[in-house]
C-alpha cells in the first residue's frame, strides 16, 4: 500500500543523503528504552531541519517541544560555535533522556539549555526575562496549544526570524470542520490565526514518509 511505499522511499533518500550517525541512531534506541513515544521528526526532516538552519545562518534556536532530543540534536549540530538552542519539554523524563542523548551526541552543554514546564509558562518566562528574540523557532508540542505557541513566537521574533511547526496536515483531517480531535482543532485556529496575520508571510506542505501523510507550516516574520 501507498505508506509501505512513502516508508521504503524514506529508507532509499536516507541511504542516498544521510551519513551513518551513531549518536542519531543511539538516541532514537536510548529514547525506546525508556519508553518515549516515537514522535522524533523522521531523519530526512531532522536534516532538513539542520539545513533550514544553517540555510537561515540562524545562531539563536528554539525549540518548544524536545522529546528524547532527537530534533534538538540535529538543530545544535547546525549552530555555530556561540549559537544557542533553548529547548522547551514538559515532562522531566523526556527531559532527562534528551540530556543524556545530547551528551552521548558530544554537543557542548552550554550550547543546549533544556527548559523543564509547561511551555506557555516557560515561554512566558522568557519574554519576562527580556530574552533576546529568537533567529529560528521550532514548534513541535502539543497540538491544541499551537495557536498560543505561535502568538508566543511570534513575541520572541524579530525581522526574518523562521517560524516552523509540524504535524500540520495530520493525515488530511485538519480540514474536518467539526473534528472532535482537540490536535485537529488547534492546528484549525492555528491556520485562522495565520489568515491574514500581517506579521508573518508563511507557506505549508503536506509530506509522505516513514511518519506517515502529514505536513509542516514555515513562515518568515517581517
Ligand atoms: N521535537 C521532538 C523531536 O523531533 O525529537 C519531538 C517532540 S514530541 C512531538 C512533543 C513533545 O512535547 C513531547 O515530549 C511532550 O512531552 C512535549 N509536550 C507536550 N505538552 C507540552 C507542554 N504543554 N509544554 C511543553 N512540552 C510539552
Amino acid at each position: 500500500d501507498r505508506s509501505h511505499t512513502w516508508a521504503k522511499v524514506d529508507r532509499y533518500l536516507e541511504r542516498k543523503l544521510l551519513m551513518p550517525d551513531a549518536a542519531l541512531e543511539e538516541a532514537l534506541s536510548a529514547n525506546e528504552v525508556a519508553g518515549l513515544p516515537n514522535y522524533d521528526v523522521s531523519p530526512l526532516q531532522g536534516k532538513l531541519l539542520h539545513l533550514l538552519i544553517r540555510m537561515s545562518r540562524a545562531k539563536r534556536v528554539l525549540e518548544i517541544g524536545t522529546l528524547g532530543g532527537y530534533s534538538a540534536i540535529w538543530i545544535a549540530r547546525a549552530l555555530p560555535q556561540e549559537g544557542k538552542l533553548t529547548t522547551l519539554e514538559l515532562d522531566p523524563r523526556h527531559a532527562e533522556v534528551a540530556r543524556t542523548n545530547l551528551r552521548h551526541a558530544a554537543i557542548p552543554d552550554e550550547q543546549v539549555e533544556i527548559r523543564v514546564g509547561d511551555a506557555r509558562m516557560q515561554l512566558a518566562r522568557l519574554e519576562d526575562e527580556g530574552t533576546e528574540a529568537f533567529d529560528f523557532i521550532f514548534i513541535d508540542a502539543d497540538k491544541p496549544s499551537n495557536p498560543a505557541y505561535l502568538e508566543a513566537a511570534l513575541r520572541l521574533s524579530k525581522p526574518g526570524t523562521v517560524i516552523l511547526a509540524d504535524n500540520v496536515v495530520r493525515g488530511g483531517e485538519v480540514i474536518e470542520e467539526s473534528s472532535a480531535d482537540a490536535r485537529v482543532q488547534g492546528i484549525r485556529e492555528f491556520f485562522e490565526r495565520l489568515e491574514g496575520d500581517q506579521r508573518i508571510e508563511s507557506t505549508a506542505l503536506q509530506t509522505v514518509g516513514i511518519k506517515g501523510y502529514d505536513g509542516f507550516m514555515m513562515g518568515i516574520v517581517r
